[in-house]
């Protein structure tokens, strides 16, 4: 049976969530990034975009946060816009790791590919193939404008967090030059490091999140430009590897919780995707120990339950707008 759902019982459950979850105090600041400690915990937004560019919204949704490891989804389509999604696959790969996102290890371990786009490891080496190669001012205005045609925004940088995280990247440093020992960077590690750095400390709302995912769960057309901003096979591709590691280590018990595929960062911003239905977005700065949102991730997924929108669900959903 179809699953008909009004624009006024999704503005209910957002909002029943928001009631629901503000008071959560669990999870802690990300810290090993300074800047991203001092940010007020009690923040706690949520955003939808629907096919008609219905923005339903409650909480903290103006915030402009630290976008983080979310801004490894962009990349990957910059990447698939540039050089098509078989050269992706190819050179960085679309596994899970199953570790943490700044894993080691998992590079050691597959010393073949950097497993994904979406941890640290392959996502520096999807900057290092953002074209042209060997023009940083250019590649940064590349990651710029795709970032602004999935968001129909004007993002900015976060000065003071690119400045905080590029004095305590060492982990990510390591990273980009055992890559380079593995020939998986395809430009200067360094300029690839600088570039990732930089695309994490863009500052983003809610709304530019859950703007972003439906852009992707709409096939590459953007509900709120009304453009179509990129060729709809990278749509089932990103939405794939975001299924797939989107939670890190905790994918898999995200996914049978909740069912929809979603994308964390370490400032507390989570991204999902819900294919042909909605993008959604929240955010509150506080973490669990894989780096995930807790109470982003409780809002989505008591959102997801309320609504009944889990994608292995085989009821098909049609929302009234
Ligand atoms: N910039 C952060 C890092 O590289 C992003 C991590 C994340 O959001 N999971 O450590």
């Amino acid at each position: 049976m179809d699953n008909i759902i009004t624009k006024s019982q999704i503005n209910d459950a957002v909002e029943e969530t928001y009631n629901l979850f503000m008071g959560v105090k669990d999870g802690k600041n990300a810290d090993y990034i300074p800047y991203l400690a001092n940010i007020p915990s009690d923040l706690f937004g949520i955003s939808i975009v629907l096919e008609d560019g219905t923005v339903i919204s409650c909480g903290a949704t103006d915030y402009k946060f630290g976008i983080e490891s979310i801004s490894k989804v962009p990349t990957a389509l910059l990447v698939m816009r540039q050089s098509g999604s078989k050269e992706l696959l190819e050179k960085i790969g679309a596994d899970a790791t199953g570790l943490p996102f700044n894993s080691i290890c998992a590079i050691i371990l597959e010393n073949d590919h950097p497993s994904t786009p979406l941890v640290n490891a392959g996502a520096i080496s999807a900057c290092s193939m953002v074209k042209p190669v060997g023009k940083s001012d250019q590649k940064w205005a590349e990651i710029m404008q795709n970032i602004n045609e999935l968001t129909a925004s004007d993002i900015t940088l976060i000065d003071e967090l690119y400045k905080s995280e590029s004095e305590t990247n060492y982990n990510n440093r390591a990273i980009a030059w055992l890559l380079k020992n593995f020939s998986r960077i395809y430009d200067d590690p360094d300029m690839a490091l600088d570039l990732y750095t930089r695309q994490c400390s863009l500052a983003v709302t809610t709304k530019d999140l859950a703007v972003m995912g439906s852009t992707i769960a709409f096939a590459g057309f953007n509900p709120v430009s009304k453009k179509q901003i990129f060729d709809p096979e990278y749509a089932i591709k990103t939405t794939s590897l975001i299924a797939t590691v989107g939670f890190y280590q905790n994918t898999g018990d995200w996914m049978y919780s909740c069912g929809i595929p979603a994308k964390t960062g370490v400032g507390g911003g989570v991204m999902g995707i819900v294919p042909g239905v909605m993008g959604i977005a929240a955010f509150s700065p506080p973490l669990d120990e894989a780096g995930n949102s807790v109470r982003a991730q409780l809002a989505i997924k008591h959102i997801a339950n309320k609504l009944n929108i889990n994608i292995y669900n085989q009821a098909k959903i049609k929302i009234e707008l």
